[in-house]
């Protein structure tokens, strides 16, 4: 017997504020919605404690909260949010097919793929047990509870120099920890970190441990060239060694660049298939914010209906 394939106007694949976001303005434009949540239902903001930037929260909301008050929103407009993974896509033919857990399959008329990214993790246990306890992977979501204080962060990309000068700003210090002896963030950036008098650079450093109690109260770094382990007293400690955007599943299918970033057209969500758009962090790897996520998970569910009013 074979199984019926559901059809759909439109399907939206990942449930962070750019997936809830498209999801609202595509039912409030009566598209019927379906939205698969993905391995991590609510997206990022869900491993994060309290978020404090985003606009319309003057005293801040939980990442957990936020993300359930998006989801109840794109619900009142009608739109259908399930549980599952998407396991295959085929965008050869219209309408898209797509494939969730390996076995149901779906043909969408027009694809909004806001799957987002994913911090990288330097893999040490106590990384995940300070976890939102004085270990972030966003300088620019939780620098802001680091104000005065000695804080550390590891990486030497383009991303760890910006958020290093960044923090330099708000804390006392900035120890940023680099695996070799030179950045590989680019020469402006270079420039700007060596210009900040409050960052120390330990250059050739690993890190071993981070410790604490309930929180964040030290680190210790290891140089690789000597073997000395050092203790640093710092309050936050900050990763930052990039990003991997979760777009596997589609790099068969659209243009990615050399980083796994799905490529929009400029000022748009298009991707290089008709009707197949992509909103938030996983075409994004410059703001990276949940605002930004979001304005763009509008603009697919605008661009979205503006295609299907062609077809
Ligand atoms: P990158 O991959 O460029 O850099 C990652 C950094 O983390 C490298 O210095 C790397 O060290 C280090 N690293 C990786 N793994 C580990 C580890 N296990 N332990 C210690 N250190 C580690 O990532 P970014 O997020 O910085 O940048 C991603 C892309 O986005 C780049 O193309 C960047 O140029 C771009 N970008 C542009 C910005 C802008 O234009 N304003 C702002 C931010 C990012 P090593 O060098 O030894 O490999």
């Amino acid at each position: 017997m074979s199984e019926e394939i559901e059809k759909t106007k439109c399907l939206i694949i990942g449930s962070g504020p750019a997936g809830y976001t498209a999801a609202i303005y595509a039912a409030r434009a009566d598209l019927k919605p379906i939205i698969y949540q993905g391995l991590q239902p609510g997206g990022q903001l869900t491993i994060t404690t309290e978020v404090d930037n985003f606009p319309g929260y003057p005293n801040g909301v939980h990442g957990v909260a936020m993300m359930e008050d998006l989801k109840k929103q794109a619900e009142r407009f009608g739109t259908d949010v399930r549980w599952g993974v998407v396991s295959k896509v085929d965008f050869s033919a219209k309408p898209y097919e797509i494939t969730i857990d390996e076995t149901k399959r779906i043909l969408a008329d027009s694809v909004i793929i806001a799957t987002g990214a994913t911090a990288k993790w330097l893999g040490l246990e106590s990384e995940k047990k300070y976890n939102g306890f004085g270990v972030s992977a966003c300088a620019l979501c939780d620098g802001f509870f680091y104000k005065g204080q000695d804080i550390a962060i590891v990486g030497g990309g383009d991303t760890a120099a910006e958020e290093a000068t960044y923090l330099a700003k708000l804390c006392k210090k900035v120890y940023m920890i680099v695996r070799r002896d030179e950045l590989r963030a680019s020469k402006a950036m270079q420039h700007k970190v060596a210009n900040t008098p409050n960052i120390e650079m330990l250059w050739n450093h690993t890190t071993k441990e981070i410790i604490g109690d309930k929180a964040v109260n030290g680190v210790i770094v290891q140089n690789t060239k000597t073997g000395i382990e050092t203790k640093i007293d710092i309050t936050g400690f900050f990763v930052a060694i990039g990003h991997k955007p979760n777009s596997e599943v589609f790099k068969d299918q659209l243009e990615l660049d050399k980083n796994g970033y799905i490529i929009t057209k400029p000022n748009s969500t298009k991707t290089n298939i008709d009707g197949v758009f992509a909103a938030g962090d996983v075409q994004d790897h410059l703001y990276r914010q949940a605002v930004t996520a979001a304005g763009s998970g509008c603009m697919a569910a605008i661009e979205a209906e503006r295609y299907l009013s062609t077809i």
